[in-house]
């Protein structure tokens, strides 16, 4: 609305002073004046009359409306300038020639109720096409209200010229218009750019929105494969169990004496059904740790629980859990940092480890895994660098939203549900630092886990190797 009411504003104060710039220009042969009320009444009459019309005609929509609105200000500006007439005080004896005056104000309408019909209508080139014909409806106005207009002079004086100041005030005129036009231009350039910086916000917006809720739709099949995997073991493991004294006694022979040596065996088969049905729940449960856990971060309920700990140790912790699944990949962890304590979540500060060194064993074929420790000016970083296959570049952001994971859905060997690396970013997040990631194809990747946490007593560093 509010660019209706500028467009009209400059549109009645920019004909208003051409209509008076023309008078100023128009020589008669005897002394000519102006009356300054009427001359500001019909500066006041140009800028209300095009306001109403091109409200009128422009935020109601339909033929009639705009008709309405072009009628308006044809009317508004024949009235300007017939005022402006008015206000033309000269010495001479006026007579106004009727059919012409009818004739501008004929042209004014039409032609402005066309220049409107063209602004409405819209599509290419419509503001020029609109402009060319308001210019049209102006100057057939103009000129042919001033074939109405005859003078007699009283004392004619061939010789009269305008007085010089008359040059000077149309300057101003001239400028002050082309002030308010630059100024309407302006705005209109910051709005427009405005509107389009805003459409591409939302439009990214949206591109996020929907990536996002593809993501979770792909993490939904995702997810019920994996937990459908774990689930199915330990339901035919607990089958088995279940059928596990008919299936034995079955094998016996009627004769058959029962020993110990039967309920070894019964011992030993449930011993292992036990163990294969623990380790899938153990895997069961850690998924739906990693989905409460990360819905938890989500709703900003990450309490942390700071204390001192040892730096080494943790990272001795966790080369020592993943030294028998290192050994049946093929791959050597390496431990190296110096003995600092630090004060941060030792728990969590273990699960963002953990997180790293098994995917690095799961994702990379590394044959060589560093864990290493160490003090940098604001805090202290830990970093997991594996030379295994590496991650795309277009990729490396990725990695970090939550249910993605660079692998298509069937070439998830290695299962997992993409949480990993969001709930490391969240809880580096959550301690003030920040995870990073660098990798180059082909030769292996590097995460790089800042904690700006205060640091005590620095020994030498350590080296350790475990394959
Ligand atoms: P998940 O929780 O399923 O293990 P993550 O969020 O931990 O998933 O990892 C996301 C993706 O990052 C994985 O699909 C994997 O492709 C990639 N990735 C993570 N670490 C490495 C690594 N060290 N080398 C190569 N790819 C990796």
């Amino acid at each position: 609305m509010s660019w209706y009411f500028l467009t009209a504003m400059t549109a009645g104060v920019t004909i208003w002073c051409t209509h008076f710039i023309a008078i100023l220009a128009y020589q008669l042969d005897a002394p000519a004046s102006f009356h300054l009320s009427l001359t500001f009444a019909s500066l006041i009459i140009a800028i209300l009359g095009s306001t109403v019309g091109i409200v009128v005609a422009g935020t109601s929509g339909g033929g009639f409306r705009m008709a309405l609105g072009g009628v308006i200000f044809g009317l508004a500006i024949s009235a300007m300038h017939y005022t402006g007439m008015v206000a033309y005080r000269v010495q001479g004896v006026i007579s106004w020639d009727l059919f012409y005056l009818f004739l501008s104000v004929v042209f004014a309408t039409t032609l402005s109720v066309a220049a409107l019909y063209l602004a409405c209508r819209g599509g290419r080139f419509s503001a020029l096409k609109m402009t060319g014909m308001m210019t049209a409806a102006i100057l057939a106005l103009h000129f042919t209200g001033m074939a109405a207009f005859q003078v007699t002079p009283l004392k004619v004086n061939s010789t009269y010229d305008n007085p010089a100041e008359y040059t000077l005030i149309a300057l101003i005129v001239a400028g002050t218009a082309l002030i308010i036009v630059l100024a309407a231009l302006f705005s209109h350039f910051v709005e427009n750019r405005t509107r389009n910086e805003s459409i591409e916000e939302l439009r990214k917006a949206r591109d996020a929105a929907e990536s996002a809720s593809r993501a979770k739709s792909e993490f939904m099949s995702v997810l019920s494969h994996e937990l459908r995997t774990p689930l199915t073991i330990v339901i035919g493991y607990a089958t088995f169990m279940a059928k596990l004294k008919n299936h034995t006694s079955s094998k016996i022979g009627p004769d058959e004496i029962i020993s110990a040596k039967h309920f070894e065996n019964i011992g030993d088969q449930a011993e292992l059904y036990g163990e294969r049905i623990k380790s899938a729940g153990g895997h069961l449960l850690s998924i739906i740790n990693d989905i409460l856990d990360y819905t938890s971060m989500e709703l900003n309920n990450l309490a942390l629980n700071k204390a001192p700990f040892s730096a080494r140790t943790l990272l001795d912790e966790v080369a020592d859990q993943f030294q028998g699944m290192a050994r049946e990949k093929g791959a050597t962890l390496h431990v190296q940092s110096p003995d600092l304590t630090l004060i941060a979540d030792r728990s969590r500060s273990l699960q963002i480890l953990i997180n790293l060194v098994g995917n690095a064993l799961k994702f990379s074929k590394a044959t060589e895994i560093h864990l290493r420790g160490r003090a940098v000016t604001d805090g202290f970083c830990f970093e997991v660098a594996d030379n295994g296959s590496g991650i795309a570049p277009q990729n490396l952001e990725r990695i970090f939203d939550a249910f993605t994971q660079v692998e298509d859905a069937e070439d998830r060997a290695e299962g997992g549900t993409g949480l990993g690396l969001a709930i490391c970013k969240k809880l580096a997040l959550g301690h003030g630092g920040d995870i990073t990631v660098e990798s180059t194809l082909g030769r292996g990747t590097t995460f790089t886990v800042m904690f700006p946490s205060p640091i005590a007593e620095a020994k030498a560093p350590v080296l350790s190797a475990a394959a």
